[in-house]
């Protein structure tokens, strides 16, 4: 980001040169390294680029300002950081190039599209849709673009007129000291126009507030934090500017039975204390219904069981984490006479057997 080159330099232009000019050299050089004329020409697409950057910077009174007193340093600040790519560059400037290129014809680059804002959507959903994916209608509420007036802000009929602050240019000029110094006309906020007859319907902004059925595809194996975006489907952009973009963000309610640790999902299994000493089969349930699993004789409260595989899948599509399993061996209550005499009977086998054997750890 050090070893940018300097924007006039870029555009050819001189540090005084005003709005026009550097437009006709910004046309020139766009022109000269358009990506339909240089298919597949990665200097000319880096050239393309670097000179919408200086361009945007360039026409901006503000940026401009910014970059006049601190250079690239004092621009990373503004959130500024020069485009991603050709989309980003033709969204940017809207129909710039259809002016540019012949088409669309005489319009002001004040009045370039305007992207929509990103909006987000905060979705709850249960623990097996998170597990497998769901697809679910979400209704929220947008601007979008004003059908009365198609955009526009003006009354069907009417047109919007030169801004009288500044004769449609965007700008308006202040003196200051020997100065001059030209700013963005705060009565049209620099797009060179107003609207007389305001449009009834959305009041002349060319946009209203709707409410939007979307219909969300959740993946498999969403976690609660995951972020889901959803091109184009946020606010609808000004004039003619792209929509943002929509971002769900996923929470996932707890569920009674599984936890989830990553990819696994952990549970643990009540078993009493003879299934644990005599060993036993039960049915277990697992995310895709009961199974079967094998306590082994002699199994100890706490040991850790696992069934491969019937975890959730990855939410990269592929591979899927195991359950895992364990055990609780339950001390029994309620115990009836024959219950208890039974117990004792089997107190003093044990005791006889682990006397023997604590004899045996003292002796060595
Ligand atoms: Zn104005
Ligand atoms: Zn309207």
């Amino acid at each position: 980001m050090t070893n940018k080159r300097d924007y006039y330099e870029i555009l050819g232009v001189g540090r005084n040169a005003d709005e026009n000019e550097i437009k006709a050299s910004y046309r020139k050089l766009a022109l000269k390294y358009h990506p339909d004329r240089n298919p597949d020409d990665k200097k000319a697409e880096a050239q393309f680029k670097e000179a919408a950057e200086a361009y945007a910077v360039l026409r901006d009174p503000e940026k401009r300002g910014i970059y006049d007193q601190y250079g690239h340093a004092g621009l990373q600040g503004t959130g500024f950081s020069g485009f991603r790519g050709f989309d980003d560059i033709f969204s940017s400037f809207g129909n710039i190039f259809e002016e540019f290129f012949g088409f669309g014809g005489g319009r002001r680059s004040g009045t370039a599209g305007l992207r929509g804002s990103d909006l987000r959507y905060d979705l709850t959903i249960n623990f097996t849709d998170a597990v497998f994916g769901v697809e679910t209608e979400i209704e929220i509420d947008k601007l979008e673009t004003c059908h009365t007036c198609e955009g526009t802000g003006c009354e069907p009929g009417t047109y919007p007129e030169n801004c009288r602050h500044c004769n449609g240019s965007g700008q308006v000029s202040r003196s200051q000291g020997f100065f001059s110094i030209r700013t963005t006309c705060p009565y049209c906020r620099g797009q060179g126009r107003s609207i007389p007859h305001p449009c009834p319907e959305c009041r002349g902004t060319g946009q209203v507030e709707q409410k939007k059925k979307v219909s969300v595809k959740i993946p498999a194996g969403v976690d609660t934090g995951s972020r889901l975006r959803l091109t184009g489907e946020g606010e609808s952009g000004k004039r003619g500017g792209p929509p943002g973009d929509l971002y769900i963000f996923v929470n996932v309610k707890p569920h009674d039975f599984f936890k989830r640790n990553n990819s696994d999902v952990i549970c643990q299994i009540p078993i009493s204390f003879v299934q644990a000493a005599l060993g036993d089969e039960i049915s277990v349930p697992t995310l895709n219904g009961d199974k079967k699993l094998r306590i082994p004789k002699g199994t100890q409260p706490g040991e850790v069981f696992r069934f491969r595989g019937e975890g959730i899948p990855s939410i990269r599509g592929f591979g899927r984490g195991d359950q895992i399993m364990q055990v609780m061996v339950k001390t029994p209550t309620g115990l009836n006479k024959k219950q208890e005499a039974l117990l004792k009977e089997f107190a003093k086998l044990e005791s006889a057997k682990l006397s023997s054997r604590i004899k045996h750890m003292f002796s060595h």
